[in-house]
């Protein structure tokens, strides 16, 4: 069946190709817009006219060849209006309020006692999103939407938190009570996910077409962008490569089975491999991630036992890496997530296993990065909302 599109498809169609080419390009005049997508000035000053009025694009005057010609120019405006973003975490939540160029305006944290409720959990972070859409509405910003980064499967079709396997909670409808209660578009991603749109829209280099992006941290996902989309699967749970088996009877995952790659690299893994090497920890160790910056200190200072236990970390970091790198072929791994600062002291090992693992091809042209931002998750929120007001443009004029 031939698909038909009314004059607002086209309309909306329009405004997105001519946002395209402002994000791509920087400033444009109308007439280099007209030229660019092959439409007529007309149409173009119609279109801009939308998004002037939904303030998604500001003009400014220039002056022309230095004769005293003044023309107009184009731009996208970052000051339009706000997104917030929300990474709910095993053991805290942060929130964020940006503006549209992704500059942070406020920020709230607040941390989760391990085992948390569903209930609690999303009772803090509710309280933090209000603060943040409350300081979004002291500074005049319209709300665009909400991202919320979590720890687990998100059901695609509802963005339901579905399952967290080391959470345990369960069916939460999060985008539909929270879009109810805030009045604003909520989007749903697993946390790795969200980490990889961070890597593919805002990594360098930019738009990254096959890239796979591994957090780690009290869990262990993929997101993985095949051919410049983000890979979801059927219901939404690609990527849980955290329980697939690693090592044949080996310790029990939250999942309820044994030997899960989590299991060996994730930090209750490598609070293992630390504790067998006589290194002293906190005694809430196993409840929060605060030890992570004592190890890396101890590791920084050549500490053997805290090196040897992150060569082996490396090994099986890099073991399992290989077998992704494998099916999917990127040209780019990001390593990020809670643990990523101790990665920094065992990135020789991860290297040194994927020599000798990956086929020979294949890893010739791979880079494999740790990543350099501990916002991964709140910038890949950040982005999702920012591409589904790019994607309609036009919904935002009419709020
Ligand atoms: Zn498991």
């Amino acid at each position: 069946m031939q698909a038909k599109y009314d004059r607002g498809d086209i309309r909306r169609l329009n405004a997105v190709s001519a946002l395209k080419q402002l994000r791509e390009s920087g400033p444009l005049s109308r007439a280099q817009i007209a030229d660019r997508l092959g439409l007529t000035r007309a149409t173009v000053s119609a279109i801009v006219a939308d998004l002037i009025a939904a303030s998604l694009v500001s003009e400014s005057e220039f002056e022309e060849g230095g004769v005293g010609r003044r023309g107009m120019l184009l731009d996208l405006n970052p000051s339009c209006g706000s997104m917030v973003a929300v990474e709910l975490d095993i053991d805290r939540v942060q929130v964020v309020l940006a503006n549209l160029g992704m500059e942070f305006l406020w920020r709230g944290e607040a941390s989760l006692s391990a085992p948390v409720t569903a209930e609690e959990g999303l009772q803090r972070a509710g309280e933090l999103v209000e603060q943040a859409l409350g300081r979004g509405a002291e500074l005049g910003l319209p709300c665009f939407g909400i991202g919320v980064a979590w720890a687990g499967l998100v059901k695609r079709a509802t963005g339901e938190l579905a399952y967290g396997p080391i959470s345990g909670w369960q069916s939460v409808p999060i985008k539909e009570d929270w879009e109810a209660r805030f009045g604003t578009p909520v989007y749903v991603e697993n946390e790795a996910h969200a980490g990889a749109i961070a890597a593919h829209h805002l990594g360098e280099p930019r738009g990254v077409r096959d890239l796979i992006y591994l957090s780690l941290g009290v869990g262990l996902s993929a997101g993985v962008f095949v051919d410049g989309g983000l890979l979801r699967g059927s219901e939404g749970y690609a990527g849980q490569v955290g329980h697939t088996p690693f090592v044949a009877e080996g310790h029990r995952c939250g999942c309820g089975r044994q030997g899960c790659w989590v299991t060996e690299i994730g930090a209750s893994g490598v609070l293992r491999k630390l504790r067998a090497e006589g290194v002293e920890l906190p005694e809430d160790a196993d409840a929060n991630l605060d030890w992570v910056p004592g190890v890396c200190e101890l590791g920084r200072a050549q500490d053997p036992r805290v090196l040897r236990a992150l060569a082996e970390e490396g090994r099986q970091i890099g073991e399992g890496l290989a077998q992704l790198i494998q099916v999917f072929n990127p040209s780019r791994v990001v390593i990020g997530g809670h643990l990523r600062d101790l990665l920094a002291l065992c990135e020789a090992e991860v290297q040194a296993t994927l020599e000798e693992k990956v086929l020979y091809p294949m890893g010739k042209d791979l880079s494999v990065v740790v990543s350099a931002s501990p916002e991964d998750q709140l910038l890949g929120c950040l982005a999702t909302v920012f591409e589904a007001v790019m994607q309609n443009p036009l919904l935002v004029s009419a709020s």
